[in-house]
């Protein structure tokens, strides 16, 4: 059996005829860059999210970035985020002329740990970016009481946790603004690129819509110098019809990390994913741990089970960052993690056959290892 890691192909076969009508009608409208088909969308999922204002960009990338700048973020600022994420988290800072300043994650969740940020603030701090990692939420409360006691800014990477909920209210609705990105392998994947800002804010959302396309507020009257950040038409259309099953995919992504944890419960060396009391989980990514990870990625492989790793380098220790001066052991529990993440195949059309047979593969593999060490240190 080959499971793949994620299958995209099955999750378009079954809506292709619609998504083929939604982008005829763009063609038919010629509604390319913005227009109605994107201002349905926003509407649609800014109730989603449970927000009232939602903003469609280009890609996740730019909702970070407009979001920062929109808040005011600039040069001499700082702005706490996680090491333990995706690259554009951090790009998005240094792109306003900011500076990233990391803390650690919390071992369990993997996600921003709040008792880091009282050592992480100066009065160069502007906004806090808790990344909602993998589909689970940070934890909220404590991060936007440190924030409303000092007047920070709180901007949710929601990238990787659409539908995703923290004590009941959805991911992106909790800080200041929350981002999205519609990256075709996110729980919400666009037919190309695209993203999204959600905010209660009304004034807030203004001054995105206005950054996104060139500064202007109407046609050839610029009041600030933006950017061309706009959602493509077609983007648009298709997303709406992709979220009309958002929820069931939730729904089956969570079936499905459900099984892996009763199948995977009892294996010596592993450590499964959890779901904080706070949370609900919506599974972007299915996250083990395992001390020997590139040998198990390797192995599983052979088995025909593809695995990924999110991520392997952490942010503060990419060259990119190098200027940063962030040497190794700066942020324990986030390398540690990065050493041993290992993510399972997980999207919604993976068929019980399937979950057992990685499961069993899993199984095998870690079985094989533990004989093998074991042999080691009898010879040694
Ligand atoms: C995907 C992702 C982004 C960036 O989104 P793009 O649409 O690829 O620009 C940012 N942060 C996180 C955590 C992501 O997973």
């Amino acid at each position: 059996m080959n499971v793949p890691f994620l299958d995209l192909k099955a999750q378009l076969a079954p809506l292709r005829s619609e998504i083929n009508a939604a982008i005829s009608e763009v063609l038919d409208t010629c509604a390319f860059a913005g227009g109605p088909f994107v201002a349905k969308f926003e509407e649609e999922f800014a109730a989603f999210c449970q927000c009232p204002q939602a903003i469609g960009v280009g890609n996740g990338t730019d909702a970070l970035w407009f979001a920062l700048l929109a808040l005011g973020v600039g040069p001499g600022d700082e702005v706490i985020t996680v090491p333990s994420t995706f690259m554009a988290t951090a790009e998005a800072i240094s792109f306003t002329g900011a500076k990233p300043v990391f803390v650690d994650i919390d071992e369990t969740t993997y996600t921003l740990d709040p008792r880091h940020l009282e050592r992480a603030v100066t009065p160069r701090t502007k906004a806090i970016i808790p990344v909602h990692l993998f589909g689970q939420t940070a934890d909220m409360d404590p991060i936007l009481e440190f924030a409303a006691a000092r007047g920070l800014y709180v901007v949710e990477d929601a990238c990787q946790a659409h539908g995703a909920e923290y004590k009941g209210r959805r991911a992106g609705s909790l800080g200041h603004a929350g981002c999205f990105s519609f990256y075709p392998g996110k729980n919400l994947g666009a037919v190309g690129e695209a993203g999204a800002v959600v905010t209660r804010d009304a004034s807030l959302a203004d001054r995105i819509r206005v950054l996104r396309d060139h500064g202007q507020i109407r046609k050839y009257q610029h009041t600030h110098v933006g950017w061309n950040g706009r959602m493509d038409g077609i983007q648009g259309a298709a997303l709406r019809v992709k979220l009309r099953h958002l929820a069931r995919w939730n729904t089956q992504r969570r079936a499905h990390a459900r099984r892996y944890n009763e199948l995977l419960a009892d294996v010596p060396g592993l450590k499964l994913p959890t779901e904080a009391g706070y949370a609900r989980h919506v599974y972007h990514i299915y996250p083990v741990r395992v001390a020997r990870r590139d040998e198990t990625l390797a192995a599983l492989g052979k088995l025909g089970v593809n695995c990924g790793i999110h991520y392997p380098i952490p942010v503060h220790r990419q060259d990119a960052y190098a200027s940063l001066k962030l040497g190794p052991g700066s942020f324990p529990v986030a390398e540690r993690c990065s050493d041993e993440f290992l993510s399972l195949p997980m999207f919604p059309e993976l068929t019980p056959e399937q979950v057992e047979f990685v499961a069993k593969s899993v199984r095998e593999v870690l079985a094989s290892q533990s004989v093998s060490s074991s042999a080691s240190a009898a010879k040694a």
